[in-house]
């Protein structure tokens, strides 16, 4: 895999292996992307054999700017245009109608398209080169955590992709947050750092969904994981289990210090902001640190930490679940 810098000429490389049909790891604001020129269908079909990605699980289309909306979705409902004017490009995907122009390989096959148009300097400096729209994923294995650095993608897509485009660590660190309108009522799909609050000065938002709820294909409850066993525990918890003797033996992620010293610890930012920033290379960190098993300490159950919770909920299993068996 090649290394590409920020320079224009590494930049018009990027662009010439994504025309060529390969693929090329690009930084986002919200994690690396793993992306094919979205008009390719069979560059498109190698994501998925990168990643082990299941074909169901529909990607999302990064544009190069909102002149290419109009040409990948269908129909733009009036509600979404005071979104975009305020949210766009930034870390936000929108579900849409798709247009006969979508390839079925990258959404499915399904009649909706996710679409986003990231505010990543280097990402859109590649898009303007290209003047096409990218499939990316996260540039991860699948079920594998996320990347944010350039590091992350080496370690766990060496030998499978054509390049990454290093440009540091993402400012946000977690997926975008997902905003179906292509139903009667607009849904996040997915939290992120646009939070519901944040959008519920523009549109009229459905309740969010229900754990229960039939999920977004590619949602799926085991998702982000780190190869360690990955356990999870609410604060108060944590006093009793410090005098637990696999303690020792765990790696903690956790906002307060414990009492008691793990085997590795990472302290985590207070702020949702911060916390979601440094979370997945915390786990990376984590699942080399010789440890063995991850516990992660969960920030508060307030709105503030939804996104940050739901990918905690998603990397780990209750820490009862170690005690069984
Ligand atoms: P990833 O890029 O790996 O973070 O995953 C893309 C996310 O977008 C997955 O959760 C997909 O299920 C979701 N997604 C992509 N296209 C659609 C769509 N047309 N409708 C609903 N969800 C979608
Ligand atoms: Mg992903």
């Amino acid at each position: 895999m090649k290394s590409l810098s920020t320079t224009p000429e590494d930049l018009d490389q990027a662009a010439a292996l994504l025309r060529a049909g390969q693929l090329v790891a690009v930084p986002t604001e919200t994690v690396y992307g793993l992306a094919a020129d979205a008009t390719q269908p069979d560059a498109v079909a190698a994501i998925f054999r990168a990643k082990n990605r299941p074909a169901d699980h529909p990607l999302i289309v990064h544009l190069p700017g909102l002149g290419h909306l109009t040409q990948w979705a269908a129909r733009i409902p009036d509600c979404a245009w005071p979104v975009i004017e305020r949210f766009w490009p930034g870390p936000l995907t929108l579900v849409l109608p798709a247009s006969d122009k979508v390839p079925g390989i990258v959404n499915a096959g399904q009649d909706t398209v996710a679409v986003r148009w990231s505010s990543h300097p280097l990402l859109q400096q590649v898009l303007d080169r290209l003047q096409r729209p990218v499939a990316a994923p996260s540039a991860n294995p699948f079920c594998r955590i996320s990347p944010t650095t350039a590091d992350h993608v080496r370690h766990h897509l060496a030998g499978r992709i054509a390049a990454v485009v290093d440009g540091g660590p993402c400012a946000v660190g977690i997926e975008s947050t997902i905003l179906d309108l292509s139903g009667e009522r607009p849904a996040i799909l997915r939290p992120g750092a646009i939070t519901a609050e944040m959008l519920a000065p523009y549109l009229d938002l459905a309740q969010a969904a229900s754990p229960d709820a039939p999920r977004v294909p590619g949602n799926l409850a085991s998702h982000y994981a780190p190869c360690l066993p990955c356990y999870r525990l609410e604060a108060q918890e944590t006093i009793d289990r410090a005098r637990d003797e696999r303690w020792q033996d765990a790696a903690v992620l956790a906002i307060e210090p414990p009492a008691a010293a793990p085997g590795w610890f990472k302290r985590m930012p207070p702020t949702p902001d911060g916390y979601a920033r440094e979370l997945y290379a915390s786990l990376h960190a984590a699942d080399a640190s010789g440890c063995q098993a991850v516990w992660i300490v969960l920030p508060p159950d307030e709105p503030a930490w939804r996104a940050v919770r739901d990918r905690l909920l998603r990397a780990a299993q209750p820490l009862s679940a170690a005690s069984q068996g």
